[in-house]
């Protein structure tokens, strides 16, 4: 953690580093043995969620994969509808699309043209930030679709690799964990 002033919550060692996957060089944050206990994933998911109570979302958009599942969750909780920004290819209605640049390639990723109406308040989510292409894309296509973004929630944050500095300032980007 970078601010020894915040607690590190207990579920927080649910979470595992792999090292060299998915491939050399990357040390992957894993959150899977996190969402096999059913009551650390749920402590996870509150915790997620408490910045966002009252912030008048009609719902969150979740980045696939994992972000679908932390997303889902929330908007469970919070009571709001989900809308799953898919990787290309997926969706079977008219679609927006972004491309953003990874390492060494290009990649894209694309939500329903009709998934909400403009102005809705949303929250995007997902597990990891890392460098941002990801997230940054994804508030992009929330741009297109033209509705509201309200914040950015992710689980964990790290905080090396120049994702937050990246990030447009005027939209808040929360992470529980921050490495
Ligand atoms: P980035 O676009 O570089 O911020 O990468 C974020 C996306 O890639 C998220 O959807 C993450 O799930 C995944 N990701 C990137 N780096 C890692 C990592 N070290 N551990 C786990 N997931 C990662």
């Amino acid at each position: 953690m970078t601010d020894p002033t915040v607690p590190v919550p207990p579920w927080a060692s649910r979470l595992r580093d792999i090292a060299d996957f998915p491939k050399p060089g990357i040390l992957f944050k894993d959150i899977m043995p996190l969402l096999a206990d059913g009551a650390d994933f749920a402590a996870a998911i509150d915790a997620m969620v408490e910045p966002w109570r009252g912030a008048g979302l009609v719902a969150v958009m979740g980045i696939e994969s994992r972000g679908f599942i932390l997303g889902a969750a929330m908007a469970r909780v919070l009571g709001v509808g989900f809308v799953p920004v898919r990787k290309p290819g997926k969706l079977p209605g008219r679609t927006l699309k972004q491309e953003y640049t990874l390492e060494y390639r290009t990649d894209s990723i694309e939500v329903h043209a009709d998934a909400l109406p403009p102005g809705a308040r949303v929250l995007i989510v997902d597990d990891v930030l890392a460098t941002g292409g990801t997230l940054l894309a994804a508030l992009s296509l929330a741009q297109q679709l033209q509705v509201e973004v309200v914040g950015a929630a992710v689980l964990v944050e790290l905080a090396g690799l120049g994702g937050r500095e990246r990030w447009d300032a005027n939209v808040p980007l929360l992470a529980n964990l921050v490495y």
